[in-house]
């Protein structure tokens, strides 16, 4: 992915098939579907790819036992398929993982259990392994530092986890293989028309300023908890689509849950269910459901989820979290369709997906979940060759590996997610191949390189927050380590002393806001 080279193609192609708006989940989805059935396709994104919702989540390919509980049966089938094929897709990038309820009441296993062989049911071919229930000797075996006061046993099933942001930058790199053009820090800021049907964006380049029209056939507006802006462009009195609900997840040493188990906690305070989950030799916990007014790009966390998310977890641990352990904080805003009534709470909102089409020909995608992110593309393109007239072609990737596929990947190695890429990033310099510039985490001077070079990477932020995960598991040591990184930056891209200090200055700000 060159971005120079895709900005020049803007002046080379007279009119697109399809413009992508956003780079989150949905639109790199739709971008790599879109390119493989052959359309010409765009996709623009206004910061860095993921940098919004889709670099934030739980971290869980999943079909959601809480849906189970909330009825929501379509959706949980929908995504028990879309998780078992995203595993078979993507094997370096999403894992089977296990997670144990612990239970209090005598009641509470054979409960859960019941409802986890439903969910087992649901999968069918491509479950990841029977649910089974556990008495207290081996619920202890599993998870060592749960909570012993008052425990009777608990239930183990299966769910599939992966890193977002990564998964992100490598459906990226799937669309520029079969051909799309993608393109960061490209902000859309208008819609053009003709005779009242929408016939492009006009575009700004966030780094050189430089202001584009670009014509389409079809426009996609994929920009997550932003649509309503883009609806807006196209339509400037359009009743509000997106119900916009946030959620936090705290991240905490290894030490508060020992072995390689999450924890699921299927009723918290507020009715709904949280989650303790291995992550890179961190703990993310996690998360809330909060409605909220504004749209931020950096959305903070409110005290009280901090509060409820620390209370609730350590209450299943023996040893409690408090907020000076807590490495990392991060809040994501989740783009919830809103309802006819919008009358129910946010927990209550189905993720399904939703597909609009304005009058003028805008096509919206809106919710959705980043486990089912292949069927809103399959959805959405299905829906723009009949807006766009474009030949009708089938959808081929059910079975299309993602980007550096490679069937046994070695977990225990932290670039298990460059798949297949891993080894050619190690022999970039083999000498520094596994020095980690931290002890905290793994980052090596080889991965800074490829994510500038191979990744489209810009800036700090991109390669500390989203190429590599730094900010998200220890915010305080990311912001130790970010000078040397600036530094190596700076060598590679021939930038001087000023742009270092104003990397650092602008990325500073931004790490703040992850640590308490
Ligand atoms: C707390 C939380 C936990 C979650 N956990 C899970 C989970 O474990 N598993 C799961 O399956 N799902 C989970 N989800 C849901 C999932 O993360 C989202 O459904 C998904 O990431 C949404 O992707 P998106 O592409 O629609 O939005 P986004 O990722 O937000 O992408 C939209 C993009 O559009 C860009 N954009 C906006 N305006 C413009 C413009 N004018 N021009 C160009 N680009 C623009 C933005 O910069 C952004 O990058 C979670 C969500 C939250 C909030």
């Amino acid at each position: 992915m060159d971005r120079k080279a895709n900005l020049e193609q803007l002046d080379q192609v007279a009119e697109w098939d399809v413009v992508i708006i956003g780079g989150g989940a949905s639109g790199l989805g739709i971008a790599l579907d879109s390119a493989n059935r052959g359309y010409k396709t765009l996709l623009l994104e206004k910061n860095d790819f993921a940098k919004g919702t889709s670099s934030r989540s739980t971290k869980l390919v999943h079909g959601g036992v809480r849906y189970l509980q909330n009825g929501d049966i379509s959706l949980v089938i929908e995504a028990l398929k879309e998780r078992g094929i995203m595993r078979k897709n993507a094997p370096h990038l999403v894992r089977d993982l296990s997670f144990v309820i612990p239970s209090y009441d005598w009641w509470n296993s054979p409960f859960y259990g019941l409802g986890l062989k439903v969910y087992d049911m649901m999968a069918g071919k491509l479950g990841l392994g029977p649910s089974t229930v556990l008495d207290r000797e081996e619920t202890l075996a599993i998870i060592p530092n749960v909570n012993k006061e008052g425990l009777k046993g608990g239930v183990i099933y299966h769910d599939g986890q992966f890193d977002d942001a990564r998964m992100a930058i490598s459906l990226a790199l799937t669309a520029n293989q079969e051909g799309a053009c993608l393109i960061n820090y490209t902000n859309v800021i208008g819609l053009t028309k003709e005779k009242d049907l929408v016939t492009g964006v006009r575009l700004i380049d966030q780094i050189s300023g430089k202001e584009k029209t670009i014509r389409s056939k079809v426009v996609v507006n994929a920009t997550g908890v932003f649509s309503d802006k883009i609806i807006a462009l196209d339509q400037p009195d359009a009743k509000r689509m997106i119900r916009p609900s946030q959620g936090v997840h705290l991240v905490i040493e290894k030490s508060f849950l020992a072995g390689a188990h999450a924890i699921m906690v299927p009723h918290t305070s507020d009715g709904r269910v949280l989650f303790a989950v291995p992550w890179n030799d961190y703990v993310v916990v996690g998360t809330t459901d909060t409605p909220v007014n504004e749209t931020l790009e950096e959305p903070v966390a409110l005290e009280n989820e901090i509060e409820f998310i620390l209370e609730n977890a350590g209450a299943y641990m023996t040893k409690k979290p408090m907020r000076k352990d807590v490495k990392s904080v991060f809040a994501g805003l989740r783009p919830l369709a809103a309802s006819e009534n919008n009358k129910e709470s946010t927990k209550e909102v189905s993720r399904h997906h939703k597909i609009t089409v304005s009058t003028s020909g805008l096509i919206s995608v809106l919710g959705g979940k980043w486990t089912t992110y292949r069927k809103i593309a399959e959805d959405t393109v299905d829906t723009l060759q009949a807006v766009g007239g474009l030949p009708e072609r089938q959808c081929n990737t059910k079975t299309l590996p993602v980007f550096g596929y490679e069937s046994h990947s070695n977990w225990e190695d932290p670039m298990h997610y460059y798949g297949t890429e891993s080894k050619k990033i190690k022999a970039l310099n083999p000498k520094k191949a596994t020095l980690s510039l931290s002890n905290k985490f793994f980052i090596s001077e080889n991965q800074i390189l490829w994510a500038i070079e191979k990744e489209m990477a810009i800036n700090l932020e991109d390669i500390l927050a989203r190429r590599t995960r730094c900010l998200f598991l220890n915010a305080f040591e990311t912001e130790k380590i970010a000078p040397k990184v600036a530094a190596i930056m700076a060598k590679k891209l021939g930038h001087n002393k000023t742009w270092i200090k104003n990397e650092l200055t602008q990325f500073i700000s931004i790490i703040k806001k992850y640590q308490l």
